[in-house]
């Protein structure tokens, strides 16, 4: 046979009612746009996703690839890899949250030039159906948190999505992580690409069947960005800021120490003053030494960036009284306890911001 110009992985596991829905959706999108197979693969489910997937492979182009156990979203993936022959490789979920007919959208960017095309929840355009509250804050928590610690990650809407194209040699040659559900992620860091472009869409609702989704894939997730960061020398640049941090704490009681002690000022205005030596103190020396070097690529100059630090940094004293507020007055927690994850919030949006807005590289 020759060559498709699409390999679809989707992986499965107790999705027989959804299956075949889905194939047929994608054959009617795909059948005069262009050649493609589908691999599924499929980790020995227990309703037997597998047979289904065979039975399928009759009338459709679908290879089924059967797995021993349940071994995990992102290693089927990869598995799936191997076993594609097409030009491009796609992602994509058996339950239904995809939908297939923005294949040809993404295939067409792919076939101008994109190395990496992502159908993305949050670009412009695009939506989430039927979440709730929680899942929602988790998600966009998770996405904040990865744009914090993997700079690949940062000028994408959508990093997390399941959903997306890659030229094959994206990934060709290189030693994926099969930990996890992100694979799109470890890709963004690990692979071989210029461009990346994403189309949005709607994420639907689940046909038949329940999320896989558990406890224990959020502390892998954990575990994954973790080990990313750590590879790119992340995590340590975000441990020298929170060092700073603690630092300009003592800077800060110093400043107010000595104010109110020994000058005739106000407590109030000692303590603004005291603020602004502790925000200019933090501000020095992580540039020196949390960006180390760093800077010189880095255009704007010192009193601008100096500015902007500022303006950022009252944001995180805001966040640090946000907090403080909900926690204690909404959750009934101690106020000590409040104002410490407070402070915590306010040192992460400090870094973020400034890390991605002061400090910006282009
Ligand atoms: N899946 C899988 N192996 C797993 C977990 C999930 O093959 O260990 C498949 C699942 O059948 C579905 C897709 O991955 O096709 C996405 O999973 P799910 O819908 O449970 O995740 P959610 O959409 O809730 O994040
Ligand atoms: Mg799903």
């Amino acid at each position: 046979m020759e060559k498709p110009v699409l390999s679809l992985i989707i992986p499965t596991y107790n999705e027989r009612e959804n299956l075949p829905i889905l194939v047929k959706r994608i054959h009617e999108v795909l059948r005069d746009y262009c050649s493609y197979e589908i691999i599924v693969v499929d980790d020995n489910s227990p309703d037997e996703t597998w047979k289904v997937a065979e039975e399928l492979s009759v009338y459709y182009p679908v290879k089924v690839v059967k797995r021993e156990g349940k071994l995990g979203l992102s290693s089927a993936v990869i598995e799936g890899f191997k076993h594609a022959s097409g030009e491009f490789l796609g992602v994509m979920d058996a339950d239904l949250q995809h939908p297939p007919e923005i294949l040809p959208n993404l295939i067409e960017e792919a076939k101008n030039g994109k190395d990496i095309v992502v159908a993305s929840r949050y670009a412009k355009g695009g939506k989430i159906e039927n979440w709730g509250f929680k899942r929602k804050v988790v998600s966009k928590g998770a996405r904040f948190l990865t744009k914090v610690l993997v700079p690949q990650a940062r000028g994408i809407k959508d990093p997390l999505s399941g959903y997306f194209i890659i030229r094959r040699d994206v990934v060709e040659g290189v030693e994926l992580n099969p930990v996890g559900y992100k694979i799109l992620l470890e890709i963004l860091v690990k692979g071989n690409y210029e461009n990346v472009s994403e189309v949005p869409f709607t994420f639907g609702t689940r046909g038949m069947g329940k999320s896989k989704l558990n406890l224990g894939e959020y502390a892998n997730f954990l575990r994954h960005l973790y080990r990313l960061s750590e590879t790119v020398g992340e995590v340590m640049k975000l441990v020298r800021y929170m060092v700073i941090s603690v630092l300009a704490l003592f800077v800060n009681m110093f400043f107010f120490f000595i104010l109110t002690n020994y000058s005739s000022l106000n407590y109030i205005y000692s303590s603004i003053l005291s603020l602004e030596a502790m925000i200019l103190f933090s501000f020095a020396l992580s540039e020196i030494w949390v960006l180390k070097g760093e800077q010189v690529k880095r255009p704007t100059n010192a009193v601008l960036r100096a500015l902007k630090y500022n303006a950022f940094c009252f944001g995180g004293i805001l966040i640090n009284i946000g907090v403080l507020c909900l926690f204690t007055n909404v959750f009934d927690v101690y106020y000590f306890v409040s104002n410490f994850f407070g402070s915590i919030g306010a040192v992460i949006w400090n870094y973020a911001m400034n890390i991605w807005l002061t400090w910006k590289t282009k």
